[in-house]
């Protein structure tokens, strides 16, 4: 293999969606259900099918996608660290790691709480189980989630992810975890005591379709918290990395202004696709919550990843993309919300969008939308999310707005199965 060859070398990746399709279907655990195309190349905010359509990609792999795809900075931060020191053990460090862990402690506002630290992993999930494990050091047996958390699938994480069809098949998860009544400030001042470990929180739930806390309870939740001892906890898995126009969602002036946690976890948007994820303990009591050989993981704090998440982290600062992201979050959500008469109401924070439409259209709209040349996600039967790479523009955006606008106003025509 000569260095012009492709990296996959002798591996042939020719082939039709269909002929793909159907490969998956005998290679892979029918865990996702059948894919929705098969895409071999991006570029920007666009990807490409195996049959050569062009989709916009708005739900940017689950609001990770935060610079859009094969961005030319984040590539060559990639190639630089792999051709440099790809892995190490975590017997040992590299720069990179530590830059981004100061990095990150630094966004995080951390660094006002002495003794803050960081964990790497490689996703969400695993994020949250460090943060569980660390909840359980406290020798508190109970922790709080709230009803509509998503907080990942292995069983810790799952243990604190409310929807009984995603928990039950995986009974007994990890014990002590109650889950609150969403946004209830009564509900929450009732059940946290001295016994309480941890209170897991997202500030915006993404899965359960962009709801946002109400005012002032993310406040109420700290006082309660420093009131018993209780570790703040929060997801900003899907949130954090500029998602919704500040660094982390709970930074927003809307969504938490002010409020610091005791722990954040983060990942998806992090690594601008390349898989990494963090918690983030602020002050001494946090990051000393696991002690040495009480957690571990070979891929967490990868050099390659650490690079990667340097250069998202680095592009989103240069190109001013907070404040890109706050503008056309809210001029693309205006625009959805006046998108026709099958748009309820639309939910954002800068570019965590949930579209709400009239019926349970949501998968019969996103089958349409994708036929048309949108990637979006019906995230509950009623809403479609888009969860857009941060350096999409209102002229690539503008015409699924149109799009949306051009559907027949009665849902009872949307025939599904129709243009799939
Ligand atoms: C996606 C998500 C997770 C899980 O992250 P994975 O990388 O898929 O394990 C956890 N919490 C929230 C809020 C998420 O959106």
């Amino acid at each position: 293999m000569n260095d012009l060859e492709p990296a996959t070398g002798t591996t042939d990746l020719a082939g039709t969606g269909a002929a793909w399709g159907e490969r998956y279907s005998h290679a892979l655990m029918n865990t996702f259900g059948a894919p929705r195309r098969v895409l071999v190349r991006g570029e920007g905010p666009y990807v490409w099918d195996a049959d050569g359509e062009r989709y916009l990609d708005l739900l940017g792999g689950i609001a990770v996608n935060a610079l859009g795809h094969a961005h030319p900075t984040l590539t060559a931060a990639i190639s630089a660290q792999l051709g440099t020191l790809g892995h190490v053990s975590n017997f040992f460090a590299t720069p990179v790691q530590i830059a981004l862990a100061e990095r990150l402690l630094d966004l995080a506002g951390a660094t006002r709480r002495p003794g803050s630290r960081v964990f790497f992993t490689s996703s969400g999930t695993e994020a949250n189980e460090a943060a569980f494990k660390m909840a359980r050091r406290t020798g508190r047996p109970r922790i709080l989630a709230l009803e509509g958390a998503f907080h990942g699938r292995t069983m810790g994480a799952l243990a604190l992810t409310h929807k009984p069809a995603y928990r039950e098949p995986f009974e007994p998860l990890p014990g002590g975890v109650e889950f609150l009544a969403f946004g209830d400030t009564r509900a929450l001042e009732q059940a946290m005591a001295d016994d309480v470990a941890a209170l897991f929180l997202e500030v915006v739930q993404g899965e359960a379709g962009v709801r946002m806390l109400p005012p002032g309870y993310l406040a109420r939740a700290r006082e309660l918290a420093d009131e018993h001892g209780v570790l703040l906890v929060l997801d900003e898995v899907q949130t954090g990395v500029g998602r919704t126009g500040a660094w982390f969602a709970h930074q927003h002036p809307d969504l938490g202004g002010g409020v610091l946690p005791d722990v954040m976890t983060v990942a998806k948007g992090l690594g601008g696709g390349f898989p990494i994820g963090a918690v983030i303990a602020y002050g001494e009591r946090s990051a000393t919550l696991l002690g040495t050989g009480q957690h571990g993981t070979t891929f967490g704090g990868n050099p390659v990843a650490a690079a990667a998440a340097l250069a998202t982290l680095g592009v989103i600062e240069r190109d001013g993309l907070l404040d890109h992201v706050r503008e056309l979050g809210s001029r693309l959500s205006t625009a959805l919300a006046g998108a026709g008469p099958l748009v309820r109401e639309v939910r954002s924070a800068g570019l965590l969008v949930a579209v709400e439409l009239v019926a349970p259209v949501a998968a019969v709209v996103s089958e349409r939308a994708l036929s048309a040349g949108f990637i979006v996600n019906p995230v509950t039967p009623t809403a479609l999310r888009l969860a857009p790479p941060l350096v999409l523009t209102w002229d690539q955006v503008s015409g699924f707005v149109d799009f949306l606008a051009g559907l027949p106003a009665d849902p009872a025509e949307l025939e599904p199965g129709e243009g799939s």
